[in-house]
């Protein structure tokens, strides 16, 4: 059989090609051959910086410890090390005082831009542009690597469905096509296309998985799904990451099924980095080795270690399990060292890939630093990401946009002057207070008299990412000014939402309203002037039914980073026509959650017909979300007509063009986002009541129009299996066509 083999290869140098070891495996497997077995366990080990680089080395305690460790090669990569001189010093230690001298790979949470920041990132999804959303990861990189680091644990590119969860922040929403875009768009960004450049950097599709579906949108809770869902709603984000090459996987936190992701060899080495033939690093999250103790799945640290390789974790974030029990677990044949070696070759060839054996101070040049950091080119791109992440939510009688001068304008909310909650979570790099507030924006891009009342006290003391938000619901000292305020007003413009940091890791919430004293204040300037423009700052969906039915102008601004104040203001005074859309539902209450739009159908009708109780339905609710998957307004108006298909029937293999004219019906340029759906009505497993499946942008001037042509072949119709087999069945298909997930111009096709 061999010969055979060798005779196919001789004769397909293509394949033979493929089966040959490539220069990087060589290296790889040459520097494999010449370590011991702790050396090889050592890469393994990634410790969070743990001293003052460039002050005095340890003495005692843990950090001592870690410090011997780097010094003896036992440390593979760090986190949290910034800046060209720390970078330098720790690269230094690794390269000139361990004996074989392997660099360090040198990660960091590049979650929306390093010293200057973007939106968070479900913003920059609100955007559906997917090369602005590619360019600021680029841009993220370059700042983020001009400062040393070579590795981002970014995307997150976890599903939700709950905006409980407080990580809804960092993610793409709840859309598994949506997300995969934008999953395919960062790594793209974050990894160029020569990760040997020193403006690039790895990047990580995380958190491998099920994450999202944290049971109540509690984080780190139990996750429960079923495979139907996990293929076909968590695990897509993950495959486009890796279709876009990302180089690294994270871990979760979370059980899935009974078992926790990071000891899940089924996750791992089954689907990863089995079928989907994936060849590059799993790091695990910060300590979940050492938390599947907790889990009650590992007895104590030696067995997680032991669990965690077994199920294909290759690095170990923080927990110091590996590089303490690896070599004992070898010894005892509870591991294989082929394991070892095999985690160790894929930590290995990323160092190779960067360049590091070359160069290991490739990133850490002090002029290019202070060159990109905060450069003109970055500050103007987040600026463009930020506009384009707004979403109008309302505009009654054209409330907005405002003229740039000569209105009396109250400012009303904590939040308007407020420089610090737009940066969001994920962002100690950034300084404290250094985004551009909405007053700031306002001053700077016109000329009204504004009235500046910041209202009650929401937040008590400062909140960090380590600290959590405390939420002021006595002290309305303030009430009274906002009020006064808004009486001499002709316009109001009040912004109100969350703390920067009440969304973001462990950032759980029950309620979902304007926390504190936020709605009481919205209400009692209403009730003395409602001519009300809401601008929203938060990082997640809210539940805002009393101020849809009264306001007139809601702006969702979500918080958008440093340039946060200019693209609101730009908006408001329409220099910026907004074009965002929401990339999660917004429900009308918590009691919904979960709500997303494609759910499965139930097998009751849609409507209580007549007298009716047995539906599925809620007694005090409607069932409908207040703002729908894929809404948003603009300052001018579409209408769809004329929805088409090129022929009756799909062929196996082939491709079929939908086609709808869109007309721009308002006074101004504006930019539509035309969304198609499908439905596949009967199935082998129930499907949702429709699926995104193409989505084009469409910039049309007043008055123009134009035809909007979609493709769809059979891989917009298939679906996995409960097996995670990938299927298309014959049948009856739907298309739905418009400006958002509701959208109810439809066609039909046969697939056959
Ligand atoms: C988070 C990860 C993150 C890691 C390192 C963890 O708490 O879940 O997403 O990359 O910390 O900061």
């Amino acid at each position: 059989r061999h010969g055979i083999l060798f005779l196919f290869l001789l004769l397909s140098p293509g394949l033979a090609r493929a089966f040959q070891p490539t220069q990087v495996d060589k290296k790889v497997d040459s520097l494999l051959s010449l370590m011991t077995l702790e050396e090889k366990v050592g890469q393994m080990n990634q410790y969070n910086g743990f001293w003052e680089v460039t002050g005095p080395a340890p003495k005692d305690g843990d950090a001592a410890k870690k410090y011997n460790h780097l010094r003896k090669g036992l440390v593979g990569s760090m986190l949290n090390v910034t800046g060209t001189e720390n970078v330098r010093a720790v690269q230094k230690i690794a390269v000139e005082e361990t004996r074989l001298g392997i660099p360090l790979l040198i990660g960091y949470d590049v979650i929306h831009g390093f010293k200057t920041l973007s939106p968070v990132p479900l913003a920059e999804a609100a955007s559906w542009d997917l090369e602005a959303i590619r360019k600021s990861a680029e841009v993220a990189a370059l700042e983020a690597s001009a400062a040393g680091i070579n590795w981002t644990f970014a995307p997150m590119v976890d599903i939700s469905r709950d905006a409980r969860w407080g990580r809804v922040m960092e993610g793409a929403g709840e859309d598994p096509y949506l997300g995969s875009q934008i999953a395919f768009a960062r790594v793209k960004g974050f990894q160029g296309s020569d990760l040997t450049l020193p403006h690039t950097i790895l990047a990580t599709a995380k958190h491998f998985a099920g994450y999202g579906f944290s049971e109540s949108g509690r984080d780190y809770n139990t996750v429960d799904v079923g495979t139907t869902t996990l293929y076909n709603d968590i695990l897509p984000p993950f495959q486009a990451a890796l279709e876009a090459d990302v180089k690294t996987f994270m871990n979760s936190f979370n059980i899935l099924n009974g078992i926790p992701a990071t000891g899940n060899s089924f996750l791992q080495r089954e689907i990863l980095k089995g079928k989907w033939d994936f060849d590059g690093l799993m790091v695990s999250d910060w300590g979940s080795i050492g938390e599947m103790v907790a889990h009650g799945f590992a007895a104590d640290g030696k067995h997680a270690a032991q669990l965690a390789l077994n199920a294909g974790s290759d690095m170990d974030m923080e927990s110091a399990l590996y590089v303490e029990h690896l070599v004992a677990l070898v010894k005892e044949g509870k591991v294989k060292e082929s394991d070892v070696n095999d985690a160790v070759r894929r930590i290995l060839k990323l160092k190779f890939v960067l360049g590091l054996f070359e160069d290991p101070y490739r990133y850490c040049d002090p002029t290019r630093e202070a060159e990109i950091t905060g450069s003109k080119a970055i500050r103007e791109a987040v600026l463009d990401m930020a506009q384009k992440s707004i979403v109008l939510l309302k505009n009654e009688n054209s409330l907005l946009p405002l003229p740039k001068s000569g209105k009396k304008i109250a400012l009303i909310g904590k939040l308007a002057t407020d420089k610090d909650s737009p940066l969001g979570s994920w962002r100690a790099m950034v300084a404290p207070n250094s985004a551009v507030s909405v007053l700031e924006g306002l001053q700077a891009l016109g000329t009204h008299s504004i009235k500046v009342a910041q209202g009650p006290v929401i937040f008590e003391g400062s909140a960090n990412f380590a600290t959590e938000v405390k939420v002021n619901v006595t002290d309305k000292s303030g009430m009274e000014e906002a009020i006064l305020a808004a009486k001499g007003a002709e316009v109001v413009v009040m912004v109100l939402g969350e703390h920067g940091f009440q969304s973001g890791e462990a950032r759980s919430r029950t309620d979902l309203g304007l926390p504190g004293l936020q709605q009481e204040l919205l209400e009692k300037v209403y009730a003395v002037n409602p001519n009300i423009v809401l601008v929203l700052m938060n990082g997640r969906p809210l539940t805002l039914e009393w101020a849809d039915k009264h306001i007139p102008a809601i702006v969702e601004a979500w918080q958008l980073g440093s340039e946060s104040g200019t693209a609101i203001a730009r908006v408001l005074y329409g220099d910026y026509n907004p074009s965002g859309r929401l990339p999660m539902t917004f429900p009308r209450n918590v009691g919904q959650l979960p709500l997303y739009y494609n759910y499965k159908p139930t097998g009751r009708p849609n409507d209580p017909g007549q007298n009716l109780v047995f539906w599925s339905h809620y007694m005090d609710s409607p069932n409908s979300p207040l703002y729908p998957f894929g809404y948003g307004l603009s300052y001018t108006t579409f209408t769809y007509s004329n929805l088409q298909i090129s022929q009756p029937t799909l062929q196996k293999g082939g491709s079929i063009e939908v086609q709808v004219v869109l007309k721009n019906t308002g006074k101004r340029t504006g930019k539509e986002t035309v969304q198609l759906y499908i439905q596949d009505p009967v199935a082998s497993i129930s499907r949702p009541v429709r699926e995104l499946k193409s989505f084009q942008q469409v910039e049309l001037k007043s008055g123009e129009s134009k035809t909007v042509t979609i493709t769809l072949t059979e891989k917009d119709l298939g679906f996995f299996s409960p097996e995670g087999a990938w299927v298309v069945e014959p049948g009856l298909f739907k298309v739905f066509v418009g400006g958002d997930s509701g959208a109810s111009m439809k066609v039909e096709f046969q697939y056959e």
